[in-house]
């Protein structure tokens, strides 16, 4: 596996898509998961030019924070959180992607109010209405907007999916432009709270393509950088198998 040609490449496929949809590829960053990943590789991805990491376990997170991992790259966290492991990521990382009920959200502005900090977040939202993932249903977004434009311990951002895993290209589209969609709505039902969502973090290895044609600012993508995971035990969050890539 050669991290740098696999960066490469992932980047190439952002370019074309972006062109091809009119975009400019710097308005979407690459964002490696590195769940499961030594700091070791960490550290050998940030020197071959990756400006982001998210993490989806608070143990991963803590550890590589602790080796200092990361460098200059921004690290954000995008796994599933658990209201009383808030307190080791607030304030630790740039931007929480997970945000999937209103319990959380309300700890993390809590914690985040009571170190004096604004913590960036998106929120997580469930497409599809798989059982198995957690997220907003849609239909509840505007109220879980509303509700943190309104708590002053964070700042919304914009939204995030994990759409069911696609078995060709093109099957996620319609989902990643439903949440495009989803963002402009909330954005014009609340005009008056100073929100600033400009985030949308959708796309992974098999399917990122489709994302930056549907507007994505933020693909997070593990495999198609660090080669394939061992399979995840229980409490990870495990997005499925994605689509065979490049
Ligand atoms: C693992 C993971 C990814 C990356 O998945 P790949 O298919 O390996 O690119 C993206 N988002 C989340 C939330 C993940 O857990």
């Amino acid at each position: 596996m050669d991290l740098r040609e696999n960066i490469e490449r992932v980047r190439a496929g952002i370019d074309a898509a972006a062109r091809a949809a009119g975009r400019d590829p710097a308005d979407i960053t690459l964002l490696a998961a590195t769940k499961t990943q030594s700091s070791e590789t960490i550290r050998a991805a940030v020197a071959a030019g990756i400006t982001a990491c998210g993490e989806n376990r608070v143990q991963e997170l803590t550890a590589h924070l602790d080796d200092d991992a990361y460098g200059p790259a921004q690290v954000h966290f995008i796994g599933h959180l658990q209201t009383n492991k808030v307190k080791y990521v607030v304030g630790r990382v740039e931007l929480i992607h997970s945000v999937s009920s209103e319990r959380l959200l309300r700890a993390i502005a809590d914690r985040a109010e009571r170190m004096w900090l604004t913590q960036d977040i998106l929120l997580e939202i469930n497409l599809a209405g798989e059982t198995s993932k957690s997220g907003f249903p849609p239909e509840e977004a505007l109220a879980a907007a509303r509700l943190a434009a309104s708590l002053k311990g964070v700042r919304l951002r914009g939204l995030m999916c994990i759409p069911p895993a696609a078995s060709a290209p093109g099957e996620n589209l319609p989902h990643f432009q439903k949440l495009r969609q989803l963002a402009v709505d909330i954005r014009g039902e609340m005009v008056d709270n100073r929100v600033d969502m400009d985030v949308l973090s959708m796309g992974m290895s098999g399917d990122y393509r489709d994302a930056v044609a549907a507007g994505s600012t933020c693909i997070r993508v593990g495999s198609a950088l660090f080669g394939p995971r061992p399979p995840m035990s229980p409490g990870g969050t495990a997005p499925g198998p994605s689509l065979p890539h490049d």
